[in-house]
């Protein structure tokens, strides 16, 4: 489904990915974990056009969109919900999920049925809408972030990337953002997730990849790298 082949990636000079290679099968989650400052966030933005990548090849269901623009690989159906809380604060929260349907809504062929996946948003994330009609800007934090996310979902996409969608919530809120994702994984959408809490992602991912310095340094099936000594230690919080 989304196949990552010797990605590299530079901010100017100095290069951030070292050439990764990564598979994301349909229906599956796959999550990738490593420390501050591995590359995980320069992954996902090097997927989704949004910093063009220096080297590799990222193919979507076997269409090259290597480099091209953002717009065109939403359209293409892969919905990249960042890092933060990027939400369009002067609009309502129906408003702001109504725009995340737009791309697809210029695909030859539009998918679904926009009304039927705002109501669907809707029961995933019921905070959301007990607060439709609020600004999204009056949002709490989290409340923020759950609204990212809820918007990747209404590109009705082919593939989900989610960059830290349990960054600075609460851990109720965290509970609830890890159910709402097990969901997804059940009713078969595709993610790669990139995770603070290894342990949680772990736990809800098929596969993993450790980032290390720009590189991968192991992957394997989510049950195994739970048991390995090396994530145990550098991730997950063993001694
Ligand atoms: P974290 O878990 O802290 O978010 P990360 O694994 O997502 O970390 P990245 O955000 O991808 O890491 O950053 C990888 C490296 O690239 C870091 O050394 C960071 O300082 C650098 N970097 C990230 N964004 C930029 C930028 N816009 N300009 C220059 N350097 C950057």
């Amino acid at each position: 489904m989304l196949s990552i082949q010797n990605l590299q990636a530079a901010y100017g000079k100095v290069e951030v990915l070292h050439g990764i290679s990564l598979e994301v099968p349909k229906g599956k989650l796959v999550t990738l974990i490593g420390s501050n400052g591995a590359g995980k966030t320069t992954t996902m933005r090097a997927i989704s056009g949004m910093i063009k990548p220096k080297g590799g090849t990222v193919t979507l269901h076997g269409v090259d969109v290597t480099g091209m623009d953002s717009h065109r690989i939403a359209r293409a159906g892969l919905a990249h919900s960042p890092e933060g809380r990027r939400v369009f604060a002067t609009m309502s929260v129906t408003d702001n999920l109504l725009l995340g349907a737009f791309p697809r809504l210029t695909r030859a062929r539009p998918k679904g049925d926009v009304q039927c996946d705002l109501e669907r948003a809707m029961d995933l994330f019921p905070r959301l809408k007990e607060r439709r009609h609020q600004l999204a800007g009056t949002l709490s934090g989290g409340e923020q972030q759950m609204l990212a996310m809820a918007r990747a979902i209404m590109l009705n996409p082919e593939v989900v990337l989610l960059d830290e969608p349990s960054m600075g919530l609460a851990p109720i809120l965290v509970d609830e953002v890890f159910r709402i994702i097990a969901r997804l994984k059940d009713e078969g959408v595709t993610m790669l997730l990139v995770e603070q809490f290894a342990a949680a992602a772990l736990n809800v991912a098929d596969y993993g990849y450790v980032l290390e310095n720009g590189s991968i340094s192991l992957h394997g099936p989510a049950a195994s790298l739970k048991h390995d000594a090396k994530v145990v230690v550098a991730y997950l919080g063993g001694a």
